[in-house]
């Protein structure tokens, strides 16, 4: 589908007001009262003016917006969860394409498919398929959104089961930059499918996923609750076990200030503590024996493991994250978990910056490992662990400490680097986002680029610029 059309009025708000007259969606404007909580993202600190913010309610209504802002020449954020931690899914001056208002989630039980738009969260997805007894591999965030989370791979709760998000992507409807909407898959476009399942939001906006479900009724999860003096054996232990235990089995050790979860002592409230998150996709009975080893790192304060339907475990992240955070990720996956990495643990983590700051890290391997590395733009699929310290605090006039921070965290955490995710990726550099790709995916997501997006509209994200032409 193409739309022949043109924005081009005397002014910017003539254009803008044309815009609006050919949507069935809405355009919220500056003096619009929905336009200030219209203009917010998860990140506080992503504080932009757009000269509009478009809620589109269809796929026509994206090409619009597309060629609107490829007429204009303005900047495009494109929107679905906004959780971008490099504030990307906003800017000043420009236009927000919010896609939070295409949520549908289409099973179809037959074909054993679900087709979901951009907007919906991981949470309503999986609140939708548990009824059916499935679910779509996802993050460990409901309020995560599916546009997002998709584009960059996904890595969640059921990773070494079932593999990245993108790895049951059978299919998607994209609008490209010249406002054509394509349906790409193995067989249509595959170099489009190939990147944008990795290569974030580089190549067009898409409009629909469609998805192979997989089973995951019931999950045995949950968390194991160790003091923060145990860390460097929980640590040791849960690397050692979390990479050879049976796919099933998916786990990461939160360090944090205990939050008032009612599980814990509330004596306990407020100190640090390494919590084993573990998610069991499989028969209850033999979770009991796959979890066990991680019972026994050291002597647990508490514990609040069980069954439970899958989309109860964002339960165990709700508590994360304060009204309007202000958040600093800094991630790289790991090879190894040495004793001076540990080390680093902990002494960066007995400094945490904030009582709301944490370090995650993630056991991978299982399915995720298995898939070949080539498949899709994802390049770090050999890697067994993936580390994120997260910085999260609520008042503007501490940025400055909890940056410098994270900065002092990074700089010790960046000789295990190898390799990044670009999930979690800030606002950290060139090298840091050319690190997210092996050389030769990158060289071969500028040269899609370049046949996608030459002129690279879909330049607000991490961007890759379109190879030059020879
Ligand atoms: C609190 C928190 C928890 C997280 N947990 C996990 C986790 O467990 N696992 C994991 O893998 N990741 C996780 N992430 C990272 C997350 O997957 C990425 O930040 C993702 O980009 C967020 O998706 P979104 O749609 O919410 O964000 P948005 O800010 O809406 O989008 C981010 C970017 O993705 C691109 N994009 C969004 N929608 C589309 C679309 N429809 N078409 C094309 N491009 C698009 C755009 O470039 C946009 O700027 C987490 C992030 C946060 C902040």
């Amino acid at each position: 589908m193409t739309i022949d059309s043109t924005f081009r009025g005397p002014d910017l708000g003539t254009s803008l007001d044309m815009l609006a007259a050919a949507l069935d969606g809405e355009v919220i404007l500056p003096a619009h009262g929905a336009y200030h909580a219209a203009r917010r993202v998860l990140d506080a600190q992503y504080d932009c003016h757009p000269a509009a913010i478009v809620r589109p309610a269809n796929a026509r209504d994206v090409i619009s917006a597309v060629n609107f802002t490829r007429e204009l020449g303005l900047e495009l954020a494109v929107r679905s969860g906004g959780h971008s931690p490099a504030g990307f899914s906003t800017c000043d001056g420009g236009l927000i394409l919010d896609l939070s208002s295409l949520k549908a989630i289409d099973l179809d039980l037959e074909a054993g498919t679900v087709r979901v738009e951009p907007g919906a969260t991981w949470g309503e997805v999986a609140a939708a398929l548990h009824p059916h007894g499935l679910a779509i591999t996802s993050g460990d965030f409901g309020s995560v959104g599916v546009g997002g989370l998709t584009t960059g791979g996904g890595i969640g709760w059921m990773v070494r089961k079932y593999g990245l998000t993108i790895d049951r992507l059978l299919a998607a409807d994209v609008v490209l930059a010249d406002g054509s909407l394509v349906r790409t898959d193995a067989d249509h476009d595959p170099d489009l499918f190939w990147a944008i399942r990795g290569g974030g939001g580089n190549f067009g906006v898409v409009v629909s996923f469609l998805f192979r479900p997989h089973p995951a009724g019931m999950v045995t999860g949950g968390m194991i609750v160790y003091d923060g003096a145990d860390l460097p054996r929980v640590v040791r232990g849960f690397a050692d076990y979390g990479v050879t235990a049976p796919d099933e089995l998916t786990a990461m050790v939160d360090i944090m200030h205990a939050p008032p979860l009612p599980f814990l002592p509330p004596e306990r409230h407020g100190s640090l503590i390494v919590g084993v998150a573990v998610c069991y996709a499989g028969d209850p009975e033999a979770a009991a024996q796959a979890i066990a080893p991680l019972r026994s790192l050291a002597t647990p304060l508490a514990e609040a493991v069980g069954p439970m339907p899958y989309p109860a475990l964002f339960a165990f992240t709700d508590h994360a994250l304060p009204p309007a955070p202000h958040i600093d990720i800094r991630s790289c996956f790991l090879g190894d978990i040495d004793d001076a990495l540990i080390a680093t643990l902990v002494e960066r983590t007995a400094a945490l910056s904030s009582p709301l700051s944490m370090v995650q890290l993630r056991a991978l391997g299982g399915e995720l490992s298995r898939t070949p590395a080539d498949s899709t733009a994802f390049s770090h699929r050999a890697a067994p662990y993936l580390v994120e310290a997260i910085s999260i605090w609520t008042d503007p006039a501490e940025s400055a400490m909890h940056h410098a921070n994270a900065d002092g965290f990074w700089d010790d955490l960046a000789s295990h680097a190898e390799g990044t995710y670009v999930g979690f990726l800030g606002n950290e550099g060139e090298e840091r986002k050319r690190s997210a790709y092996a050389p030769g995916t990158y060289r071969r997501l500028a040269a899609i680029k370049a046949v996608y997006d030459p002129h690279n509209l879909f330049r607000r994200n991490h961007n890759i610029a379109p190879l030059p032409a020879v």
